[in-house]
C-alpha cells in the first residue's frame, strides 16, 4: 500500500531532524557539547533553519487539523512556507487560539501531530501548561521528543556547567512540569548524578543539602528563597554550604536584577536558568550564556537557533520589531513531534542581539534576559507595568521577608489602587518601611501604591509557581 501523505510527511521531517543531530551520546568539546551546532556561521545556522521549515509545514498540514485550517482559513498553502524569510506571511499564533481548540474538541485539541495511533506505538509522556491563563494546554509527547529533549537540554545543561563530577538536587514537585523532567532526563543521560527533593519538607531538603553535598540546586526561584531561609533557621549558612550554582526554570529570576543578588548572595553562588513555555520549546529554548554570569557580565540567554526560530514583535501591532529594539518572543518551534508551532507568541519581553558571543557561540541572545509574560501586564489607571517590577522594588529595600502580595482593587470612589503587601520585622511601626517600599515601587512604575507592612511568616510559604498579584477591581483585570 502507497505510505499516506500523512505518513511520508512525518517520515521525512523526522529524518531531516535526525540529520542534523550531531553529538548527540556525548559532547564534541570540553567547552561545547554539540561544537558545529553552537557555533556553527549565522548563514549555517539559518539554512538548518531552512531545511528544517522546509518539510516541518507539510508535516503540521497533514498531521494537524487546527494547523490545517489555519493554513486554509488564511489561503496559504505549505509550499507558500519553506524557509524563515517566508514565515512573514504566517500570522502569529497567539495561545487563545489554542484554548479554543481545545475547548472544541476534548480532551486534546488538534493543535498537535500526536495522535492516539503515535501514543500507542510510542508514547513517552505528557505534559501540560502550568500557567494561570486559560485551560491548561495539554501535549503527549513522543520517544522521538524524549530524545530530542535529552540531547537539546544537555547542549544548554553543558554551557550551565553541568559536567560529571557536579551532583544535581532538584527540588520540585514532579507534577507535570516540563522543565523538572527535562533536566531530569537530560541529566541520565549526559551521566551527571541527580538527586530526587519531590515530596518532602523543607527541612528534610536542607538535610539533604547538609549530608550528600549536592553542588546544584535546581529548583524554582521562590523554592532557592524558601530553602535559603529554612537553612538560616537552623543555624546554617546556605553560603557555606556546597552548592555552587542555582539552576532555575518556571519562572524569571535571572533577568530580574534584585531578585538574583539576593539569590546569589544568600547562596553565595551563581545563579543561571533554562527558557522557553511548555507549548513550543519544552526543552531548553534558552539557557544562561557562561560569559554573562562572570563578575560584571551582562545577564544573557542564548536561544537555540538550530532548533527553532525565535523573533520578537510588538504585542499590539503584531509586526515584527528589528534586532535592537524590545518587542514580545516568538517561537516557531521545528523540533517536536507534539509540539512544533509556527510563530507561537512565547510573549516574554526582551532584546535580541545576533553578533558573536564572547562565549564562542553564535546562537542570537536575550539581552537582559526576560522579566515577564506579556498577558501579566497590570493597567492601572493607564499605567502599565510587569508584576516583575514590583518585585524589583520590593526586594530591592532591606529586612523585606520573600513573600509578598500585590492587590489590585476599587475604592469607594470608583478609582483604582494598589497595596503591596510585604513582611518585616518593623510591623508593629511600619511608618519607615512602607515608606522605602512605596519609594521603591514609585521610582519604578510611576505609580504610588499603599504598603501594608505584616508580621515575618504571615504569607504561606510559595512551594509551587508564586501568585502573587490579587486583582479585586470592579472590572476585573487590565
Ligand atoms: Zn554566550
Amino acid at each position: 500500500m502507497a505510505e499516506s501523505r500523512k505518513d511520508s510527511t512525518r517520515r521525512k521531517w523526522l529524518e531531516t531532524l535526525r540529520e542534523y543531530r550531531r553529538d548527540f551520546e556525548a559532547p564534541g568539546s570540553e567547552e561545547y557539547w554539540s561544537p558545529s551546532l553552537d557555533c556553527a556561521s549565522r548563514d549555517e545556522l539559518r539554512s538548518i533553519q531552512d531545511a528544517k521549515l522546509a518539510v516541518l509545514t507539510p508535516f503540521l498540514y497533514e498531521n494537524s487539523d487546527f494547523y490545517r485550517r489555519r493554513f486554509d482559513g488564511f489561503g496559504l498553502t505549505p509550499d507558500d512556507i519553506k524557509c524563515v524569510d517566508d514565515l512573514a506571511k504566517w500570522p502569529p499564533l497567539d495561545k487563545k487560539e489554542m484554548v479554543e481548540d481545545l475547548m472544541a474538541n476534548p480532551p486534546w485539541g488538534t493543535y498537535t501531530t500526536h495522535d492516539d495511533a503515535l501514543w500507542e506505538a510510542r508514547g513517552w509522556s505528557l505534559f501540560a501548561t502550568s500557567g494561570t491563563t486559560g485551560l491548561p494546554r495539554v501535549f503527549r509527547y513522543s520517544k522521538f521528543d524524549l530524545e530530542q529533549w535529552q540531547w537539546a537540554n544537555a547542549r544548554a545543561l553543558w554551557s550551565l556547567g553541568a559536567r560529571r563530577g557536579e551532583i544535581v538536587f532538584l527540588v520540585v514537585g514532579f507534577g507535570p512540569h516540563v522543565w523538572a523532567w527535562g533536566v531530569n532526563y537530560a541529566l541520565a543521560h549526559m551521566g551527571v548524578p541527580c538527586i530526587s527533593g519531590g515530596g518532602m519538607t523543607a527541612e528534610m531538603r536542607c538535610n539533604i543539602i547538609e549530608r550528600y553535598r549536592p553542588t546544584i540546586l535546581a529548583t524554582l526561584p521562590s523554592q532557592l528563597l524558601r530553602l535559603g531561609r529554612v537553612m538560616q533557621e537552623l543555624g546554617k549558612d546556605p553560603a557555606k554550604s556546597s552548592i555552587t550554582t542555582l539552576f532555575t526554570g518556571g519562572e524569571p529570576a535571572a533577568g530580574i536584577a534584585s531578585t538574583r543578588e539576593r539569590l546569589q548572595e544568600m547562596w553565595g553562588a551563581k545563579l543561571v536558568e533554562f527558557y522557553g513555555c511548555t507549548e513550543a520549546a519544552p526543552h531548553s529554548g534558552g539557557y544562561s550564556c557562561p560569559a554573562a554570569v562572570r563578575p560584571d557580565g551582562t545577564i544573557q540567554t542564548h536561544l537555540m537557533e538550530d532548533f527553532q526560530v525565535w523573533e520578537l514583535i510588538d504585542p499590539d501591532t503584531l509586526a515584527s520589531v528589528p534586532e535592537g529594539s524590545r518587542g514580545i518572543t516568538v517561537c516557531t518551534n521545528m523540533n517536536s513531534e507534539s509540539s512544533s508551532q509556527l510563530r507561537f507568541i512565547v510573549g516574554d519581553y526582551t532584546v535580541l542581539d545576533s553578533a558573536k558571543c564572547e562565549c564562542g557561540r553564535t546562537h542570537v541572545r536575550a539581552i537582559g534576559g526576560f522579566s515577564g509574560r506579556a498577558d501579566d501586564l497590570i493597567n492601572l489607571r493607564g499605567m502599565k507595568f510587569y508584576p516583575s517590577v514590583i518585585e524589583e522594588g520590593v526586594r530591592a529595600v532591606p529586612g523585606i521577608g520573600d513573600e509578598y502580595e500585590v492587590v489590585l482593587a476599587t475604592n469607594e470612589d470608583g478609582i483604582d489602587t494598589m497595596i503591596v503587601r510585604v513582611e518585616h520585622a518593623e510591623h508593629e511601626k511600619p511608618g519607615s518601611v512602607a515608606e522605602k517600599v512605596a519609594n521603591a515601587v514609585q521610582t519604578r512604575i510611576e505609580v504610588r501604591c499603599d504598603v501594608e507592612v505584616l508580621a515575618p511568616d504571615s504569607f504561606p510559604k510559595t512551594e509551587f509557581k508564586a501568585k502573587r498579584i490579587r486583582d479585586e477591581r470592579d472590572k476585573g483585570g487590565s
